[in-house]
């Protein structure tokens, strides 16, 4: 019972209720080189991880998969795998010997397999070359690797948590954010990922959400001011819809662009909607299924 009270709470307070998010290690094996080692022509900006050749390598966060292959023209990376994540981030896992069953696009779970490690490319023993890199716009640039702590000779295991905060990490991926529309004739909405979970309400054909997370063939929505979740498929993107985000404590939703429309409600700070038309300094927002009009100054655009 105390689980059932527990995911209520963290339902009533969305996506703010998630535990300090973090990168956990990638592989089994040593470290062999720390982050800034001295390589003579250049400061190593990643850690080495020393293991056996064929040991699976994982995603050290939720993310998708952004690169798969081997790409720089000295081949120093071989065959290399790269994961975005939120705010940001994105990491390197270099010298693999083969990949996991992942395609670019693809999203991928914290631990998930993503790779086997090996020594392809500029590698003199079998290890995994890790690195976290942020707002990186170009992979040859070696510009934009951040620090990962861990020193020579300490034991990794894939899961064992970073001991370093990375900031933001648990925001949403930002293409994830996106205006749905109810494509069934009714939709069970429920409070997690999967048809055991408890139904929380029911959307109706044509009503439109905000998703802010995917996790499998689930959508997570908000939902009457609330969030729940229902299946990616009995829904569809709906085109030119921008989300906005509540920066206002307080927003009165009115059913006309003017100060004096009937009040249908408030939004509130935090909250993503999704902005159909702009009028004078009103924009039209999709408001619990419903629509309404908002001060534009109270909305920004969802950007993390
Ligand atoms: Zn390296």
């Amino acid at each position: 019972m105390k689980s059932t009270r527990l995911s209520f709470v963290a339902l009533l307070l969305g996506f703010a209720s998630t535990a300090q998010a973090q990168f956990v290690w990638p592989t089994t094996g040593m470290i062999g080189s720390s982050f800034w080692t001295d390589r003579g022509s250049f400061y190593h900006k990643a850690i080495d991880i020393n293991g056996s050749y064929g040991t699976k390598v994982v995603a050290s966060y939720d993310g998708k998969i952004l690169l798969k292959g081997r790409y720089s023209s000295a081949d120093f990376y071989g065959n290399l795998v790269a994961v975005r994540h939120a705010a940001g981030y994105d990491t390197y896992y270099a010298h693999n010997s083969r990949f996991a069953d992942v395609r670019v696009g693809m999203a991928v779970k914290q631990n998930q397999p993503i790779s086997y490690m090996g020594n392809t490319g500029n590698a003199a023993s079998v290890h995994v070359h890790f690195e976290v890199r942020r707002y990186n716009a170009n992979i040859y640039s070696y510009a934009y690797q951040i620090f990962v702590p861990g020193s020579r000779g300490m034991r990794v295991v894939p899961g064992q948590k970073i001991n370093y905060a990375y900031p933001g990490l648990d925001a949403i991926i930002p293409n994830e954010i996106q205006a749905r529309r109810i494509d069934a004739a009714t939709l069970n909405v429920r409070s997690g990922p999967g048809v055991s979970k408890s139904i929380l309400g029911v959307a109706k054909k044509g009503q439109i959400y905000v998703r802010f997370k995917v996790d499998g063939d689930w959508s997570r929505i908000w939902f009457g001011g609330i969030t729940g979740w229902v299946r990616t498929k009995d829904t569809a993107a709906v085109k030119g819809a921008a989300t906005r985000k509540v920066v206002w404590k307080e927003a009165v939703v009115r059913d006309a662009a003017r100060l004096g429309g009937k009040e249908l409600g408030k939004v509130r700070e935090g909250q993503i909607y999704v902005r159909i038309a702009g009028e004078n300094d009103f924009a039209k927002i999709f408001y619990r299924g419903g629509t309404g009009w908002v001060k534009s100054a109270a909305l920004k655009i969802v950007k993390l």
